[in-house]
C-alpha cells in the first residue's frame, strides 16, 4: 500500500543544532565534581526546595559537548531495598552551551528535592537521587552519564527566529541556558520567557531573569503565579499570560519567526495550545498547529489524547513535559 507524501508544513525547513549523545553510558559512567550547590528559588521560605548545582567535568569527554535542552544522567551511590544499585536519573541541563565557565567545563542542573509520604505506611519518603544531589557538598564526586536528548534544542540559525518559552517549576532549567545562549549569540532574536509557579517565593532563577531583562531590551520575562494574586490580575497559569500580556506576546506569535518551547508539568501544553487556538488568527495559528474541523469547533473540550491525532503540531512547537 502506498502512502502519499505528507505536505510540507511550517517549520519542516528548520535545521536544528546537532546534539552529541551518550558519550557515557550507565555501564561506563564518568565522574564529575560538585563545585556549587545553592538554593535558586526566589524566597528562602519556598514551598519546595530547589537547588542550582554546578558540576566540574574537566578531563572528561563531556567538556564542551552539553547543550541546553539535553539532560545528563546521575547514578546515585548505594543500593535499593532489593540490594541492587540505584537506577539512573536524568536531569535537564541548566547551563548554556559554553557551560558556567565559558569553556564547557562546568555544567549545571536544577534539582528539586522529592519529599513525599509512602501511600501505605504514611511514613516519610525522600527521593534518592534528588536528595543525594541536594545534600552534596562542594568537592563531592558524582557519577555521570550522557548527554542525552536531541529533540528539544535550539535551531542552528537562531537569528532567523524569535523564541517564546513557557516553563513551570523545574521545567525552567533548559530555558536558563537557552536564554543565556540567545542573548549572547543572537542579537536579532526576540526572546520571551513565561514562568509559572505556585507562589512567588517558588520562582526559580527569578533574580537571574530579572537582571537579564533589565540588561537586554530584546528579552522579556513574564511570571504567572497560580496560588496568589498577580498584581490585581488574579491567579494565573502560564497560558493566561497570552491574554494578559497580549500586547507583548502577540506580535511575536503573528510574525512567522517564532518558535514555541514548553517545558514542565504534563498538562500545561494543552492549556497553551487551547489559548493559542482561541486567540490567534488562522494565518498565525497555522505556523503552530493544524486542527481538525470538529476539534476546532470545540476548543474547550480538548484533551491530551487528541494531540497528534486531531491536533497536529508543526515543528515550530517543541514540547518537553513530564508527569
Ligand atoms: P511546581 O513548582 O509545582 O509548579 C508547577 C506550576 O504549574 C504550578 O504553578 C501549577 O499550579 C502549574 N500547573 C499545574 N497544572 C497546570 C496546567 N495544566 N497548566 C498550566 N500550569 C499548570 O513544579 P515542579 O514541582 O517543579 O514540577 C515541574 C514539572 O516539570 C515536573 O513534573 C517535572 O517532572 C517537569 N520537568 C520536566 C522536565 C523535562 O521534561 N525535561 C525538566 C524539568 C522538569 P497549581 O499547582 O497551583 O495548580
Amino acid at each position: 500500500m502506498s502512502t502519499a507524501p505528507k505536505a510540507a508544513r511550517p517549520g519542516d525547513e528548520i535545521a536544528w543544532r546537532e546534539a552529541v549523545m551518550h558519550l557515557y553510558k550507565p555501564t561506563d559512567p564518568t565522574t564529575g565534581v560538585i563545585v556549587k550547590n545553592e538554593p535558586c528559588t526566589a524566597g528562602k521560605k519556598s514551598a519546595g526546595f530547589v537547588r542550582h548545582i554546578e558540576i566540574d567535568v574537566s578531563g572528561t569527554n563531556l567538556v564542551g559537548q552539553c547543550q541546553p535542552g539535553q539532560s545528563i544522567g546521575v547514578l546515585p551511590p548505594g543500593v535499593d531495598t532489593a540490594g541492587k544499585p540505584h537506577k539512573l536519573r536524568l536531569y535537564s541541563l541548566a547551563s548554556p552551551t559554553g557551560g558556567e565557565d565559558g569553556a564547557g567545563k562546568i555544567i549545571s542542573t536544577t534539582v528539586k528535592r522529592t519529599i513525599d509520604e509512602h501511600w501505605d505506611s504514611g511514613k516519610l519518603f525522600l527521593g534518592v537521587c534528588s536528595n543525594f544531589l541536594c545534600d552534596a557538598q562542594v568537592g563531592d564526586k558524582v557519577s555521570l552519564t550522557g548527554p542525552s536528548g536531541k529533540k528539544f534544542i535550539l535551531p542552528k540559525d537562531p537569528g532567523n527566529h524569535d523564541f517564546l518559552f513557557f516553563a513551570t517549576g523545574t521545567g525552567i532549567a533548559p530555558f536558563r541556558g537557552m536564554v543565556m545562549d540567545l542573548l549572547r549569540d543572537s542579537p536579532r532574536s526576540r526572546v520571551a520567557l513565561v514562568m509559572g509557579s505556585p507562589y512567588a517565593t517558588d520562582l526559580i532563577y527569578d533574580r537571574v531573569f530579572r537582571d537579564l531583562a533589565a540588561k537586554h531590551p530584546s528579552f522579556t520575562y513574564h511570571t504567572a503565579i497560580s496560588r496568589e494574586d498577580n498584581a490585581g490580575q488574579g491567579r494565573l497559569y502560564v497560558q493566561d499570560r497570552l491574554r494578559t500580556d497580549r500586547a507583548a506576546l502577540e506580535p511575536m506569535l503573528t510574525s512567522g519567526r517564532t518558535l514555541i518551547y514548553v517545558c514542565g508539568i504534563a498538562g500545561m501544553e494543552l492549556g497553551i495550545l487551547q489559548e493559542l487556538a482561541r486567540t490567534l488568527p488562522p494565518s498565525a495559528l497555522e505556523h503552530y498547529m493544524e486542527v481538525d474541523p470538529a476539534a476546532r469547533a470545540d476548543i474547550g473540550s480538548w484533551n491530551r489524547s487528541m494531540l497528534h491525532k486531531q491536533i497536529h503540531l508543526t515543528r515550530k512547537v517543541l514540547l518537553e513535559v513530564y508527569a
